[in-house]
């Protein structure tokens, strides 16, 4: 069996009057994260994941800031695109593990959403999707609520 690891990591600023979009869900908060796409930073770092994974490049290039056919998009259909990539290389999804960080709103309520909603896309079982979340003991611009961070990883295995 052949298999390859991935490992994604993205940062998007928080600001007033944005959605916050984590792992393809929408949770309410005052404030929300900044980006061309809906800046959902745990899903760009799963498709850098498994872009890595297939040496692929990474989300900047198949989906780039400047295409204004991106702008605006949800990021499930990102990670849609990225999986229907890594199908065309043969390979399928074995586990993904990820951790956000950021100092609020607490996301423990939105795991099992988010678990769903990507296992809908990546023909992957709920109980394979980790997602972790940690703050920073206030510390950094994680702990000022400035912004938000996302690391993943992922295994991918050829079918
Ligand atoms: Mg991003």
């Amino acid at each position: 069996m052949s298999y390859r690891i991935g490992q994604g990591i993205d940062f998007h600023q928080l600001a007033e009057g944005r959605e916050l979009w984590l792992g393809g869900v929408l949770i309410p908060h005052s404030k929300g994260a900044v980006g061309h796409s809906d800046a959902d930073v745990l899903l760009h770092a799963i498709c850098d994941a498994m872009l890595g994974a297939l040496c692929l490049g990474d989300i900047g290039l198949h989906f780039p800031d400047t295409d204004m056919a991106y702008k605006g998009i949800d990021s499930k259909i990102l990670l849609q695109r990225t999986y229907e990539l890594v199908r065309s290389k043969g390979y399928g999804l074995v586990n993904i593990d990820s951790t956000l960080l950021l100092q609020a709103p607490k996301i423990k309520p939105y795991i099992t959403q988010m678990q769903v909603a990507m296992a809908q896309i990546l023909d992957m079982s709920v109980d394979d999707i980790s997602i972790k979340a940690t703050t920073t003991e206030h510390l950094s611009f994680i702990g000022r609520e400035e912004g938000v961070v996302a690391t993943a990883n992922v295994l991918l295995q050829k079918q």
